[in-house]
């Protein structure tokens, strides 16, 4: 059996990486010339500078892949008592996650922290509601405004009120299990899962999925974009420039636009609904400051008037010296993306010297047009998409986002592809 994966992105690596450890023939096509995907870093005057993700959590998978590629020594790991803060009423506040933190913080009045304490007595998610309307359910308004909303929307892009609960509270819905969310987080602690620290590379993210690509280069093809699907018998065909590869299984990693271009043929009806996927626009400037605040960064409440969403101080967190990254646009200013970069450049030195109080100075400018899947409206298309038998989405918009759950789903499916295979060729796979 070979499985033929598309896009060489995290996702795609992974899988390769875990189908030759156990044994499944694979091969992935990448359209470009560097491997990782979104995870791009790159080096501007000897700093390190990211273009996606900006650090991931150290879970067990990720350490693994740390082993398996030698990369012990290029990791960096950061403080997990670092603070974060949100951008409220004219200053930084910072967010609490200890009890003692929360009985003192500033971001909630008392009668704003009583009302969240009630959560456990609120009923569970349902299918009708939007993020906000859960949200604002479990713990209230003021909690919502001050810490939920510039949190959880902040990792998105996207406005929580224009995000169906059905298909952005999927991990919350797996918390509310133990029947409350404020235990889940406790027993998240317990267990230590929150204590699982976030990590880089010495070379930035991009260390990891270039450390991938080189241990399983004979099983990817760089500048190979897959140009169509096909269905050839019990398995399908794999269409690139260089000439035809027939796979027993495909997964598709890449974006849902690229995704239902290359399904037209063989899935007609998954693409129509992938097509309407919407994803927030995002812009990252790179700042360089002797500013030396201590934090992971701030996120800016929604009605601050402020155009940046967020700032990651990866000179804090990783002695990126003096790097900040400014992240703008999103769902709530969409437009704001295609203004000329010295324009982004600007908007974002001035707001975050008017924040810290300390001068900075513009190195980058990156643009993502299609940056993060939105998890809005647009999302009630994902009820249309059902691929045919042999070709799954392992993607960042129909399971969950972040790097730590996109190796978890390669693992899984390479897992099951060994699995499929065991079973297929029982006695060819005892004897090898
Ligand atoms: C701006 C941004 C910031 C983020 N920040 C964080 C963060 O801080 N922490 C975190 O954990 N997660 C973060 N995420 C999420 C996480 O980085 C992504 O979900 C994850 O990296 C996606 O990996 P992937 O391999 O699934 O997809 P991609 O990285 O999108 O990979 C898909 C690959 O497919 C290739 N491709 C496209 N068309 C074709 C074709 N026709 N044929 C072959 N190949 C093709 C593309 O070139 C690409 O390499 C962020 C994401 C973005 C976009």
């Amino acid at each position: 059996m070979t499985v033929g994966i598309v896009g060489a992105g995290i996702t795609g690596l992974a899988l390769a990486h875990y189908c030759r450890e156990r044994g499944v023939d694979a091969v992935a096509f990448e359209a470009s010339a560097e491997p990782g995907g979104v995870i791009r870093s790159t080096r501007v005057d000897g700093r390190v500078l990211e273009h996606g993700p900006q650090r991931t959590r150290l879970t067990p998978e990720i350490e693994g892949l740390v082993a398996d590629c030698d990369l012990d020594d290029a990791l960096l790991t950061a403080d997990t008592d670092l603070p974060l803060y949100v951008y409220a009423d004219g200053r930084l506040r910072r967010v609490p996650f200890s009890p003692r933190a929360f009985l003192s913080t500033d971001l909630l009045s008392a009668r704003g922290k009583l009302r969240m304490l009630a959560e456990p007595l609120t009923d569970g998610a349902r299918d009708d509601e939007t993020a906000a309307d859960y949200f604002v359910r479990k713990f209230g308004r003021e909690a919502y405004h001050n810490l939920v909303e510039p949190l959880f929307g902040g990792i998105y892009g996207s406005d929580p009120a224009e995000m169906p609960g059905k298909y952005a509270l999927r991990t919350i819905r797996k918390m509310e299990r133990s029947g409350s969310l404020v235990r889940a987080a406790v027993n998240r602690r317990l267990e230590g899962k929150e204590r699982q620290p976030p990590v880089s590379f010495v070379e930035g993210m991009a260390q990891l999925p270039r450390a991938l690509y080189e241990r399983n280069a004979d099983r990817v093809e760089l500048e190979t974009p897959v140009e169509r699907v096909s269905a050839d018998g019990s398995g399908y065909r794999l269409d690139t420039a260089d000439g035809s590869r027939r796979v027993e299984r495909v997964v598709l990693t890449t974006r849902s636009d690229v995704a239902a271009g290359l399904l037209a043929d063989v899935d007609p009806g998954s693409a129509r609904a992938l097509r309407r996927l919407y994803y927030n626009p995002l812009a990252y400037v790179h700042l360089v400051s002797d500013a030396e605040p201590d934090g992971y960064g701030y996120q800016v409440r929604h009605d601050e008037p402020l155009h940046t969403l967020g700032v990651t101080w990866n000179a804090s967190l990783f002695d990126r010296d003096g790097v900040y990254t400014c992240f703008l646009g999103g769902m709530e200013n969409p437009g704001l993306v295609d203004r000329p970069a010295d324009e982004l450049g600007r908007i974002a030195r001035e707001e975050f010297e008017a924040v810290l109080g300390a001068s900075a100075e513009v190195v980058n400018v990156t643009r993502h047009p299609r940056g993060i899947p939105a998890y809005d409206g647009s999302w009630t298309a994902m009820e249309d998409v059902d691929t045919p038998e042999g070709i799954t989405l392992a993607t960042n918009y129909t399971g969950r986002m972040g790097v730590p759950a996109r190796i978890r789903e390669a693992k899984r499916l390479a897992e099951s592809f060994a699995a499929d295979r065991d079973a297929a060729e029982p006695v060819a796979h005892r004897s090898d």
